[in-house]
C-alpha cells in the first residue's frame, strides 16, 4: 500500500481501489496528482447525503471551480434510505450505486471536470455517528497539504433560524455532520455552513450563484443528472435551485 499524495484525480486504477476497498481514503495514484489551483485554495465539501452538495452549494462549487480551486467532495452516508428505492423497486446496494452515479455526474458538471473524484464514506443512511465522520476527515486531512477549508452542505440544527420545520437541518445525519464539522473547527480547520435551499433568500450570508451562460448550462446539466433519484425525492427543492440559479448562502 502506498501513501497517496493529495490532490488525487480519478483514474481507472484509483476507482478500482475505491470500489474494492470501500471508503478508501488513503489510497490512490500519485502519478496523477494535480497542481493546486491559481488561487491556491483547496476546499473539502462535506455532504450528509448525495444531493445535499448540489442543493446547498451548487453556486459555490460553480464559482470555486472557475477560480481554479482544488475541490474535493466527501459524502458521509450511503444514501440508501431514500423512499425512491421502493418506487423504483431497487435493491439497497443498487440504490447506493445509482445515487453515487448521479452525484458523480452532477459533480463533474458543477466542477467542469476539475474536481477530485467524489468520496462516499458509506455509513448507513440515517445512522451515521459523529466520531465516524471525524475519523475519516482526520485521515483525509492528514494526507492533504495545508488545511483546506471545510464547506458543510447543511446548517446549524441548534440555531433558532433552523427551527421549526426545516427538517433538512434537523435530520440526524445532518446533525451529526454539523457536530463533526465543529470538532474539525476546534482542530483549526476553517469551516463554513450552507443554508437550506428554502432559506437562501431570507437569511444573510455570502451568496454564490451561477452568473455566466456556461455556469448556467453546467447547473442545468447537473440538475438533470439528478433526475433518476434526487429529483424524484425532493423535486420542489431542485425546482427552486434551478429558479435561483443554484444560489448558495454560506455562513459561519
Ligand atoms: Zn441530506
Amino acid at each position: 500500500m502506498t501513501t497517496t499524495a493529495w490532490p488525487r484525480k480519478a483514474t481507472t486504477a484509483t476507482l478500482t481501489l475505491l470500489l474494492t476497498l470501500g471508503a478508501a481514503i488513503g489510497l490512490g495514484n500519485t502519478a496523477t496528482a494535480q497542481q493546486p489551483g491559481p488561487r491556491g485554495y483547496a476546499t473539502v465539501i462535506l455532504a450528509p447525503h448525495q444531493d445535499d452538495e448540489i442543493l446547498r452549494l451548487a453556486g459555490y462549487i460553480l464559482y470555486a471551480s472557475d477560480q481554479g480551486d482544488d475541490l474535493a467532495l466527501v459524502t458521509a452516508t450511503d444514501g440508501g434510505a431514500t423512499a425512491v428505492r421502493q418506487k423504483l423497486d431497487l435493491a439497497y446496494d443498487q440504490t447506493v450505486e445509482w445515487r453515487n452515479r448521479e452525484q458523480a455526474a452532477a459533480w463533474a458538471w458543477l466542477t467542469d471536470g476539475r474536481g477530485q473524484e467524489p468520496i462516499n464514506l458509506g455509513f448507513p443512511d440515517g445512522a451515521v455517528q459523529v466520531d465516524q465522520i471525524v475519523a475519516e476527515l482526520d485521515r483525509l486531512y492528514a494526507e492533504m497539504p495545508g488545511k483546506p477549508e471545510l464547506y458543510v452542505a447543511t446548517w446549524h440544527h441548534d440555531r433558532p433560524e433552523s427551527k421549526p420545520g426545516h427538517s433538512g437541518d434537523q435530520h440526524p445525519d445532518h446533525v451529526a455532520t454539523v457536530q463533526a464539522a465543529r470538532i474539525m473547527a476546534a482542530k483549526g480547520v476553517t469551516v463554513r455552513y450552507a443554508l437550506h435551499p428554502g432559506k437562501v433568500n431570507s437569511m444573510s450570508g455570502t451568496r454564490y450563484e451561477a452568473t455566466t451562460p456556461h455556469q448556467k448550462e453546467r447547473l442545468a446539466a447537473a440538475i438533470r443528472s439528478y433526475g433518476t433519484i434526487g429529483k424524484r425525492s425532493v423535486s420542489a427543492l431542485f425546482n427552486q435551485l434551478q429558479a435561483n440559479n443554484g444560489r448558495s448562502r454560506v455562513t459561519w
